[in-house]
Order: C-alpha cells, then structure tokens, then sequence
C-alpha cells in the first residue's frame, strides 16, 4: 500500500525516519505488513509491548474497561488507578505513585518532585538535577536539558536551566557536581545511549554519596524497568532502592502511561493541586498495566533472565560481532564492521524487525516472545551479522 506510506509522509510531520514497513496486524512475537509477510519482532514498539502484539488478557482488559468506563478526569476515583498503584507499591517497596502519559512526563515529575522536596527542607540553591553523560531522558524541553548528549542540544533555545551532566564511572566529577543539587537520575542501562549498563561499584559509591548528601537518587527505569532486564525493576539488580524511579514505556503493555515511583521519604512532597495530568491514570491504561503487572510473576522474569542468556550464547564468538552490552532482553550489538542501520535494514528484508542506538544493534524483544520465535530470530540475525 504506497498510498498510506506517501499520505503518511505528506500529513505527518516528518520526524521520523521510517523504515520501509508498514505493519497491519501482529500477534504474540510476529506481525504482519499489508502483503501478508510475517516478521519476527525483537522491538516491542521500542520496549512498549513486554506481553508482544494483541496479547489475548490484556486486550480483553482493555476492551471491557473501554466499554465500562472510558475516562473520569482526575477529579474522581477509579478502581484500576488505585489498584495499579497498590500493586505496584507492593512489587517494588516505593509508597505512592503519580500517572502520566510518557516517560518524558514522568522524569517532569520526578524533577518536579526533587526540587519540591528539597525546597521545602532546606530553601534556595538547590534546584539542580545531575545527570550522566550519554544519558536520555525525554523530548520536552528540561528532560532534553536532562539528557547527556550535545546532539539533542540544538535549535531548541532557551533550554531549561538547572541540569548538570557528569561522565558515568567519575565520582570525583560527581562529587563536585552533587554540591547545590536535589537529584541525581541515571538509567542503569542507557539505552538510546548505546546499551551502555553502569558499573556495579559506581551504583553502589553514588548511591551512597546522595544518600549521606540527602539528594535524591532518580532512576529512570523509562526502559529498562518492567522486567526488561530480567527483574521489575533494574535497581534491584544492584540491591537499592533509589528515592524515585521512573517507568513508562512497558508499563502499559501497548498504551500511553508513565509513572513517578516515590519512597516515604517523598511521598507527601507534592499536594493537591501542585501537580496534574488530564490523561494521567485513565481506566483503560490502568486496566492494560494492572495485566501487565500481573503477568510479570517470578516465572516470567526467570524467563526473561533465561532468554538473555540465550541471545548472549548465540552472539558469543559469533563472527562479525566486536562487543555485546545490556541486561537480560536489552541488548547491545556492536558490528565488527557493519554499521547497525545497514543492519537493520537486512534484517527487515529477511523478516525480522530490530533497532540501533548509536553505533549499536539494539534487540528489545517482548518478554513473552516464544523459544521457536527467539531462535528463528536469532538465526537471522546471526547470518547478517557473519555475512
Ligand atoms: C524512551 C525513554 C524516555 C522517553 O520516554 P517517552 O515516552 O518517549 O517520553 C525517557 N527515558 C528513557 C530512559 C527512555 O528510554
């Protein structure tokens, strides 16, 4: 259908480079373009589908609560809001939650939130927020100022002041850099940075170092929290509970939601009428992320570890690969010699769907993906890679 491709590019703002696919239909791992041509998917829409295409229980959630009670405002109460909150309170130790939309307003937030906090105890001059080199944390204007990376400070002036960026693994910098702060957020895995997971030790040094400072320690688990890596949460990888943790993108399962995780100690910072969101906990999200909650049981996530392991063993000594990066279903590629993009293209016309970042392959495959699905994948991918 060159009809839909061409009245896309003519009516929507061109800020995206498409690849050349346009994708009708998808069930579990596999989705299909207008022709009828299967793919295997080791995207997820970008880390968004964790249970894959259509999944029959969410879908069936979504749908009753659409013909049930579709949106109330913020004004009122609704059951699948509270109970997402409750159940993600208790998954994950933090005390209460505030929805949004997207990863991008859920790290507004949670900048809102540390320097709300801060304010309150201790006044003026510690407004500013830490974050890594490398990093990324969203397309409004201050998460733009949050990301680490010149490349996304263009064109867009004034950018939001208040934001300081230290090299991952540099404490010393990040010593210097924490004096007027209230936060310091980092992704335990930099994802659109490259893949790129942080040193245990530097975690644990940093960690510390905002603790004994009383700033606040921001995860931004956008992507690599809701089991991507093989546990819920990313940070319990390393053992810590951090002040705040953002999720988004998987939480929902295939719908717009983010999430602002706040322990005890910020839990009451923020009150009526400080902050909002109109769409922000709506019932028919809610409804999809409460499944989404509850599928990724221990089994699952013992899986999710499992076929981590499995991708790692076939890259392992596979000729054409240099380095392989990330945690659990969050993979890193670097090319011997191939560039990632020419990569990606291949792959598509074989029949199987990966990203890049940055000078890397990036496989993010939904977590429910089947073996056979996984390993059909993977012997795609491995033929570009040693070809
Ligand atoms: C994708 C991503 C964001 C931005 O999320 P949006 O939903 O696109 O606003 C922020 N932080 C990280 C780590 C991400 O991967």
């Amino acid at each position: 259908m060159k009809d839909i491709k061409s009245t896309d590019r003519q009516y929507v703002m061109n800020t995206y480079a498409r690849f050349d696919l346009l994708i009708e239909s998808g069930k579990g791992a596999i989705c299909r373009d207008e022709k009828g041509n299967e793919y295997v998917d080791f995207t997820s829409g970008i880390g968004v589908n964790c249970l894959g295409w259509c999944d029959d229980e969410w879908a069936d959630a979504v749908s009753a609560q659409a013909h049930k009670l579709n949106h109330t405002s913020n004004l009122y109460y609704t059951e699948p809001c509270a109970l997402l909150a409750q159940k993600l309170c208790a998954r994950t130790g933090y005390a209460k939650v505030f929805f949004g939309n997207s990863g991008a307003e859920a790290n507004e937030g949670a900048i809102k939130l540390a320097r709300k906090y801060s304010y309150d105890k201790y006044g003026d001059g510690r407004s500013k927020v830490v974050t890594l080199v490398n990093s990324f944390h969203g397309r409004t204007i201050s998460t733009l100022s949050a990301t680490g990376q010149d490349g996304y400070h263009k064109w867009f002036f004034p950018f939001t002041g208040g934001f300081e960026h230290v090299p991952a693994g540099d404490l010393y910098a990040l010593s210097n850099a924490l004096e007027g702060a209230c936060a310091l957020v980092v992704e335990f895995v930099q994802g659109e940075g490259g893949v790129v997971a942080l040193d245990a030790n530097f975690v644990a040094e940093a960690y510390e170092m905002c603790r004994a400072r009383d700033v606040l320690f921001v995860a931004d688990e956008v992507q690599t929290g809701m089991g991507r890596t093989g546990k819920l949460l990313a940070s319990q990888h390393f053992g810590i509970l951090p002040d705040i943790t953002t999720l988004a993108k998987g939480l929902g399962g295939g719908l717009p939601i983010g999430a602002v995780l706040a322990g005890e100690k910020v839990a009451n910072t923020l009150g009526a009428g400080m902050h909002g969101s109109t769409f922000g906990g709506n019932p028919v999200v809610c409804a999809g992320a409460n499944v989404v909650v509850d599928r990724l049981d221990d089994k699952l996530l013992a899986d999710v570890a499992r076929k981590g392991e499995y991708i790692r063993s076939r890259l392992d000594g596979c000729p054409g690969v240099k380095a392989v990066s990330g945690l659990g279903m969050m993979v890193g590629i670097l090319p011997e010699t191939k560039k990632a993009a020419d990569i990606a293209k291949q792959a598509l016309a074989k029949g199987l769907l990966v990203l890049t970042a940055k000078d890397r392959v990036r496989l993010l495959p939904p977590l429910t993906i089947d073996d056979a699905a996984l390993e059909k994948g993977m012997d795609i991918l491995t033929s570009i890679l040693k070809d």
